[in-house]
């Protein structure tokens, strides 16, 4: 396709989002793009991403190699989802959506759970962030960190255990496996952002203590005691520390939460809206978005040492400056 791009719409980690038009037809539409050289994890974005075709995915439009000041580029085109991120509208709406509105975006997030999981694929990074709007919802995009739960079907390799600690189930901070069930325990998560504006954990200093709290303690994150019974009710369903018992997302579509909204009265998410003060994300550990191998070299794998510290002196004290808050993410071997 021949195309010119446009302005930067958005920048994460690993690469850099801008608007681009077709030449030929006018379309506008998103690429995502990086240098050649470093672009593993975007292309392995990209197999996964051209496999999938659903009203709650992100559209896959191709992919391309540019040449651009001098640079190689290695190109993913998708649509383009004016309304910014699920965690934009949480800050547009002053850190509290209302509950028909928590149920609207929920719903459509655990169809395009339903029909990622049911082809066999993880996405391993559910949070406000990675979840786009448009005209018609919400669609989840950054297939960054999925992978392909079967092993045969990703050449029997073992993949690295992704995504971010905040939005972290136990049995993947804790090294174990990360699936299906990692992906729900992280829309609990999210749907804890959209009631509340702020982080699933409170009190906690720094990654380390993060991941020790999410691994090794007995809590969930905190459910908010102001949604309804029916609201309360599937978030604990989602929030179950055994992944055995967290329930499917074939499950949760129908819990009454899901199935007694009515979505054919709103055709747009216009009519949930509502103003709330409270405070706004915090947006600091909670996107650090970090490679697991990372944090079990620099964080989990010293547990003796942090168990040794937490009975020591009864708190973890670890300090680290602005730079260490923000774990490498996602590092490919050539980086
Ligand atoms: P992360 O650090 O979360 O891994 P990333 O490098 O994988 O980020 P994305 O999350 O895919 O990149 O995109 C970064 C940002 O670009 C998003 O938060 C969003 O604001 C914007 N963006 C991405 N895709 C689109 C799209 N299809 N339409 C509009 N905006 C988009």
């Amino acid at each position: 396709m021949d195309w010119i791009r446009g302005h930067t719409i958005g920048h994460g980690s690993s690469a850099a989002v801008s608007a681009a038009k077709s030449r030929f037809s006018g379309e506008v539409f998103a690429v995502k793009s990086v240098e050649l050289s470093k672009s593993q994890l975007l292309q392995k974005e990209q197999k996964i991403l051209s496999q999938l075709s659903s009203p709650y995915i992100v559209r896959y439009k191709g992919y391309d190699v540019t040449k651009e000041k001098d640079k190689l580029m290695f190109n993913i085109m998708m649509e383009y989802m004016p309304e910014g991120t699920l965690s934009d509208e949480i800050r547009k709406q002053s850190g509290r959506m209302n509950e028909p509105l928590i149920g609207y975006y929920t719903k459509q997030i655990v169809q395009g759970l339903e029909y990622l999981h049911s082809r066999g694929i993880a996405h391993c990074d559910i949070k406000g962030q990675n979840i786009l709007l448009g005209e018609s919802g919400a669609k989840i995009a950054d297939f960054g960190c999925a992978r392909w739960i079967d092993p045969a079907e990703r050449g029997g390799d073992a993949e690295a255990i992704g995504g971010t600690p905040m939005f972290m189930a136990p049995e993947v901070a804790r090294g174990e496996e990360q699936g299906c069930a990692a992906d729900i325990w992280g829309l609990g998560c999210t749907i804890i952002e959209m009631a509340t504006g702020g982080s699933p954990w409170t009190n906690v200093t720094n990654a380390a203590s993060l991941l020790y709290k999410i691994a090794f303690s007995e809590q969930s994150p905190e459910i908010p005691k102001f949604l309804s019974l029916q609201a309360r009710d599937f978030l604990s369903k989602c929030l179950r520390r055994d992944p055995k018992e967290r329930w499917t997302a074939k499950q949760l579509l129908k819990h009454p939460f899901l199935e007694e909204l009515n979505l054919n009265s709103t055709s747009t998410n216009q009519n949930f809206v509502t103003k709330s003060p409270t405070s706004i994300l915090d947006q600091d550990i909670w996107n650090s978005e970090t490679m697991y191998s990372t944090i079990l070299q620099e964080v989990i794998s010293p547990l003796k040492r942090l168990r040794d510290l937490s009975s020591n002196s009864g708190e973890c004290d670890w300090r680290w400056n602005d730079d260490e808050m923000w774990i490498t993410v996602r590092s490919s071997n050539n980086e």
